[in-house]
């Protein structure tokens, strides 16, 4: 405990109160261990060396070997600067320097005849010149191996207000280095560094920060990006090893007349092969002894809901409550409509539990929940208020999981004394990667099958210009009888503008057609709930035939006869967004279209999202081609759960190192889950250490 590497910042030689300020503020770094891992982003090939004849404007910087004259001093007081020229083989080219500029001078004097010169080259009065450039003797630039490959850390406008810019904090990156080196311990096992070959940690921290060359360099991303994943993975391994051993689940034996009469009487179509694949596996895990924790992936329409539905009929035959949660009230509503239309000749009590439940209606809610008459109860976040008390929980189906963060999760856990089986579903398909990283203790089932009789969605990406012919479109499905969807995006800073968009689209929209006997529904954010239901329910019962939406109506929504979605600024989406947007058609028997309208300026990113669309309809290929275009920490939600929470990894870049980790997490996890072992003691020690920092999950998942 007394390592320096606990010792306080504001301790280290160099940082001082200030700067310890900023570096608390700025990057949460309290302790010399925290600034040891702060990682460099990248680093500068000091090796290379140009010459003034190659220098151009977009050069991020320039490294150049030569000798400096004329010094000259200009101007005095606050316009004052220090100017030299610099000449090499090919040319030369001003230096200039606003401040420091005795210490340069003196520097200058010290120092041999030839310096290496580095720094951003700039356009000066059509000449090129270079600010504040760093100087080396060029003797004790070659005698100075370390300074390579020179690492490039984040920092802030404050902190380089501070003496903090990348330079100022390898300076003292260099001083707490050499502090603590000797104080670094290896945290993994023996016989895994032995085994993979890893470096130890000791030698990569050193470097990373201060790599000796590339080879060195990588090796000591690896050990580390190993070092991150396997202790993530082990955390995630354990939870469910332990889950698995020491919570007992409710056992729900049998399957009774709730199911049964639903399957036989009421169910209004056959089941889909992959349903019914789902409906098993989640049948045994009920009888299994065990608490479930099962996420049901499968892509929009597939059919997640009605197997939610029968599942939780199991449970009511077995004599337990369950909930659904929802992330939206929306849906939650949704869901509500959707299975008491399933149930309704089945004597069951559903209820619904949002934010905007009058108190009176809480009351009710609460009294039927705790003597038991509530069978179902389906609602938001509202659902895990404290204030919420059920009789006998059984079984909770979460939708739309990513929007739910782990707290939000272990909240409903706490429920019962004894934790009730839980059912994550979620529409987004997940890459491999990402799911071992985020549900890595969670079962998963997959759902890889729509119902029979749909007809793939066909998608077309059109510029602006080609809005009438799209409207002409339009008109003719409308005249047919279908229904549309039309999209427009919606970014919270500002508001006000895409509403007036919207309405400038609807206006439009009318003016192109003036008949009357076509009905146009409006939803946005900033609607009243129940304005916006009206709305919904406009359109879904078929009384408005075009919708025109911000995306509020992004997941859930279930009208069979709409046909077309067209997405307005479709390039202003992301990927797995348009997805789930293009997901609301195509729900019944009509062919049905996505139009992604776009202006001619595309980014190139944005291209790619538009084509992915339009090549394929495959949820899983749209969430690869996600993950590869926007990196693994900005798919959406995932941020919130912590995992991804990785300083040094990248799940994609090392899916390799990712798949290692895993299995030696689960392979340790099986031989030595309590950490028993003497060999494993220093991954006991570290896990401490992480979990003293981020909070231990105790049995959430
Ligand atoms: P998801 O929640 O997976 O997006 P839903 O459960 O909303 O999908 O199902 C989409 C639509 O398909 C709904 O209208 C639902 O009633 C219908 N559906 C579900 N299962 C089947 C099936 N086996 N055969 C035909 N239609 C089905
Ligand atoms: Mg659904």
């Amino acid at each position: 405990m007394n390592s320096p590497l606990n010792n306080k910042i504001e301790f280290l030689k160099g940082v001082g109160p200030v700067r310890a300020e900023s570096l608390k503020k700025e990057l949460s770094i309290f302790t010399f261990g925290d600034l040891l891992l702060h990682f460099p982003y990248r680093y500068i090939d000091r090796s290379l060396m140009h010459s003034v004849m190659e220098i151009h404007a977009e050069m991020p910087y320039v490294q150049l070997k030569g000798k400096i004259s004329q010094l000259k001093e200009v101007g005095v007081g606050r316009g004052s600067r220090l100017t030299a020229r610099f000449t090499d083989s090919t040319g030369s080219i001003q230096l200039i320097w606003f401040k420091g500029t005795k210490w340069v001078k003196d520097k200058l004097r010290n120092g041999g005849h030839d310096w290496v010169v580095f720094g951003k080259p700039a356009i000066y009065n059509g000449a090129y010149n270079i600010a504040h450039p760093e100087l080396e003797d060029l003797a004790s630039f070659n005698s100075n191996v370390s300074t390579v490959l020179q690492p490039v850390y984040h920092t802030s406008e404050k902190m380089k207000s501070v003496g903090l810019d990348s330079r100022g904090l390898a300076k003292i990156m260099k001083i707490l280095v050499s502090n603590v080196i000797e104080n670094i311990h290896e945290v993994l096992p023996n016989y895994l560094v032995e085994n993979l070959n890893l470096l130890s940690r000791k030698k990569s921290l050193l470097e990373i920060h201060f790599p000796k060359n590339r080879l060195e360099l990588r090796k000591a991303e690896s050990r580390l990006s190993f070092e991150e994943l396997f202790f993530a993975q082990f955390r995630i391994v354990r939870q469910r090893v332990l889950r698995q051993n020491e919570i007992v689940g409710f056992n729900f034996s049998h399957v009774g007349n709730f199911f049964n009469t639903f399957f036989y009487d009421y169910l209004p179509f056959e089941l889909t092969n992959a349903q019914k694949r789902v409906i098993k596996e989640i049948r045994i895990d009920f009888g299994s002894g065990k608490q479930m924790n099962r996420l049901l992936q499968g892509d929009v329409g597939s059919g997640k809901t009605l197997v939610a539905l029968m599942t939780m009929l199991i449970a009511i035959d077995n004599g337990y409550q369950v909930a659904m949660m929802a992330p939206t009230e929306i849906l939650a509503k949704q869901h509500l409509a959707t299975i008491q239309k399933f149930l309704k000749e089945m004597n069951l009590e559903v209820g619904l539990l949002t934010g905007s439940s009058k108190t009176k209606e809480r009351r009710i809610l609460h009294e039927k929940l705790q003597n038991g008459e509530l069978n179902i109860l389906i609602g938001t976040h509202a659902l895990i208020e404290d204030s919420v008390k059920f009789k006998n929980l059984g079984f909770v189906v979460i939708d739309e999981q990513h929007r739910f963060g782990v707290a939000q999760r272990a909240k409903l856990w706490g429920k019962n004394i004894q934790p009730p089986h839980i059912l994550v579903m979620t529409a987004t398909p997940i890459p491999r990667t990402l799911s071992m990283t985020l549900y890595g203790d969670l079962d998963v089932s997959v759902i890889d099958e729509l119902p029979p009789g749909r007809k793939a969605i066909q998608t077309y990406h059109f510029f602006d210009s080609k809005r009438l012919s799209l409207f002409r479109f339009m008109h003719e499905q409308i005249k047919a009888g279908r229904q549309v969807y039309v999209v427009y995006p919606l970014i919270e800073e500002s508001e006000k503008l895409d509403l007036k968009d919207l309405t400038d689209g609807y206006e439009s929209m009318v003016r192109e057609f003036p008949l009357p006997d076509y009905r146009v529904s409006i939803v946005h954010g900033k609607m009243k709930p129940d304005a916006k239901e009206f709305e919904m329910n406009n359109f879904a019962s078929g009384k408005t035939q075009i919708l025109v939406a911000t995306t509020v109506i992004e997941v859930g929504v279930d009208v069979p006869n709409a046909t077309i979605m067209i997405i307005e600024n479709a390039e202003r989406f992301g990927l797995s967004q348009l997805h789930q947007l293009r997901g609301r058609v195509g729900r019944g028997g009509n062919q049905s279209y996505c139009m992604l309208m776009s202006s001619y300026k595309l980014s190139t990113e944005a291209k790619e999202r538009l084509a992915t669309m339009v090549r394929t309809n495959d949820g899983f290929e749209i969430a690869e081609a996600d993950l590869r275009l926007r990196g693994a920490g900005d798919i959406h939600g995932t941020r919130q759960s912590g995992m991804l929470d990785l300083k040094i990894a990248d799940i994609i870049r090392d899916e390799k190192i990712l798949k290692i980790a895993r299995q030696k997490a689960i392979e340790l996890c099986e031989s030595d889950p309590k950490l028993e072992n003497s060999e494993n003691n220093p991954v006991k020690i570290h896990l401490k250490a992480i979990e003293k920092k981020s909070g231990n999950w105790g049995l959430i998942s």
